[in-house]
């Protein structure tokens, strides 16, 4: 990642899409728009930015499907957009590989918290090493993991979020501990961003590799 990040942001509303623009050039971000959901594809193909700043609903198609295509050769992080009210479709998205959601109206300055720690983690090294539990495995220098020897194709925050179950064998944590400590959020409010990565985990990792307890939260399955 270069000092000034290229970020991609696809939202039709001019109004939005201007002053999320205008905050994040005073970043120092590189920044570019698209307006509907096929320009936003385009968009991040052709530019291969660092994060992208995605609205859940577009003309053309919606932020879910450009998510879905968007990640399907390479990952890329996605901070959704979204309605107050459109719950479901943001669990979709976050099933479809976005890394986070903010709700509209959202301030400039959270969206560049979230912005940061994204980038962050995206590019934290890690260490290298391998994690080993079961039938997975996880390559912490590449960012890459396998289930049962077939590669596995992991977002920034369900790779960080089944290291840090691998890294923790035994210890339940609760969804506000994983906020802080895997996403990196000193508030720790979404749960729900939380239950959507462990589906997400579950199902590309296995049902059994994270365990639930009941009333308390999340661990590495035994
Ligand atoms: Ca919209």
């Amino acid at each position: 990642m270069s000092d000034h990040p290229t970020i991609a942001v696809v939202e039709d509303e001019p109004a939005i899409a201007a002053a999320v623009a205008t905050r994040l050039r005073a970043e120092g971000f590189n920044v570019h728009i698209a307006v509907d959901g096929p320009s936003g594809v385009a968009l991040v193909e052709q530019l291969q930015p660092d994060l992208v700043v995605l609205d859940l609903m577009l003309p053309g198609f919606d932020g879910i499907e450009v998510c879905r295509r968007i990640q399907s050769d390479r990952h890329v992080p996605v901070i959704m957009l979204t309605a107050r009210g459109n719950e479901s479709d943001l669990v979709l998205g976050l099933g479809a590989g976005a890394d986070d959601y903010i709700t509209k109206p959202f301030s400039p300055r959270a969206l560049v918290a979230r912005i940061h720690a994204v980038l962050r983690r995206a590019h934290a090294a890690p260490g290298s090493g391998r994690l080993r539990h079961r039938g997975v495995e996880l390559d912490t220098s590449g960012r890459t993991g396998t289930h049962d020897g077939v590669a596995v194709h992991l977002t920034v925050t369900e790779f960080d979020l089944a290291a840090w179950f691998l890294r923790h064998p035994g210890v339940v944590f609760t969804r506000e501990q994983l906020l802080q400590s895997v996403w990196g959020y000193p508030d720790g409010s979404g749960e729900r961003t939380v239950d959507s990565h462990i589906q997400a985990v579950r199902r590309k990792l296995g049902p059994d590799f994270v365990r639930t307890v009941h009333g308390v939260g999340y661990g590495l399955g035994q």
